[in-house]
């Protein structure tokens, strides 16, 4: 399968080895943010019911320096459209979703990958589960295919051998593979493995990247990312949630918020992390220590906003449309430097 991208430029691979790949993820939480999707079954519906607030979407990351349109097909498997009734509107929401990527995509010189991500039904060791599953992998890494992207991401999986059905359903569809684990509050696979030793093993069965995603944090992550560097030759993933998780609550589904006495499920996952979003010096400091220990694919998932984006790019050196926009506090009112802010406004700044 040829490594191109839609407008012709070079793919992944060619890009990885030039130098580090942006992709902003986290669609689910911002779209869920801006009013156009539920929280809970965290199904993708509206990339039917609005493709205008998707496309919105892929756009302010690619203004942001997203080299990656990743489609919207995150929880657009037969399992979770069953849970809602909606199985008969899977191919569809697929179709558009890989079509609303590709057309932001075109508009710059964006790599367009397809997308699937845990079952929720896998079992490990169960022949059975494991058909089921590879055959949901297949459906959507066909029409992915069919609709002509550049690589496919399989992510937020947290079974190394559930890794591997999805590596296998990629390989077998001749596409470049980016496999992304999620790891918990313990430090390994669900079936029992380092993110290292799990990261091995899928480069040994021919990921092309492999990594983590979701979940953890900077904080928490950056841990688990040097002995994956250490254990493989291929190129590595990083792309945290946006939330400042710890040694003790490593996870965002693990923070909690004591200072809150409205939290309606008692935590503040997944619609009260508010107070946890990390800002954009954190995901710079994030992205320069990724890169340093040789991280090359990096971005961040849930609770990411363009500035986030943005943040990974210009700490890689990169000047995205929206970096006309940085902040600029020489010419602020009070905090401002410029000779044209009067003095006694800068002498006031101590009193804001
Ligand atoms: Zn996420």
């Amino acid at each position: 399968m040829a490594d191109t991208t839609v407008a012709g430029g070079a793919g992944l691979l060619e890009r990885l080895a030039r130098g580090p790949v942006i992709c902003a993820e986290g669609y689910l939480f911002e779209i869920e943010r801006r009013g156009y999707l539920s929280a809970g079954a965290y199904v993708p519906e509206a990339v039917l019911e609005h493709p205008d607030a998707v496309a919105r979407l892929h756009r302010d990351f690619l203004h942001a320096g997203s080299e990656v349109m990743l489609a919207f097909t995150y929880y657009a498997h037969r399992e979770k459209l069953r849970l809602i009734g909606r199985e008969g509107a899977l191919e569809e929401l697929n179709r558009t979703a890989l079509r609303l990527a590709r057309e932001a995509a075109l508009e710059s010189d964006a790599l367009v990958a397809g997308n699937v991500c845990n079952s929720n039904i896998f079992v490990d060791g169960d022949a059975e589960s494991a058909r089921t599953v590879r055959a949901m992998f297949d459906e959507q890494v066909g029409w992915a295919v069919d609709e002509g992207v550049d690589f496919i991401v399989a992510e937020t999986i947290s079974y190394c051998s559930e890794a591997l059905l999805a590596l296998e359903a990629i390989k077998a569809a001749g596409q470049t593979a980016v496999i992304n684990l999620a790891i918990h509050r313990e430090p390994e696979t669900r079936d029992g493995l380092t993110p290292a030793e799990a990261a091995k093993r899928l480069e040994d069965a021919g990921a092309d990247v492999v990594g983590l995603n979701c979940t953890r944090g900077p904080a928490s992550m950056l841990p688990l990312l040097g002995p994956i560097r250490e254990a493989v030759g291929c190129h590595v993933a990083a792309l945290p949630v946006a939330y400042r998780t710890t040694e003790e609550e490593p996870t965002f589904q693990s923070l909690s918020d004591p200072g809150c006495g409205c939290l309606p499920e008692g935590r503040p996952f997944p619609t009260a992390l508010d107070p946890f979003t990390v800002n954009r010096y954190e995901i710079e400091e994030f992205t320069r220590e990724a890169q340093a220990l040789g991280v090359s694919y990096l971005g961040v998932c849930c609770g990411a906003g363009p500035h986030h984006i943005r943040a990974v790019a210009e700490a890689l050196g990169r000047r995205p449309p929206a970096s006309r926009y940085s902040p600029d506090m020489s010419q602020h009112a009070f905090y401002g430097t410029s000779d044209q802010i009067p003095a006694d406004y800068k002498a006031y700044k101590g009193n804001l």
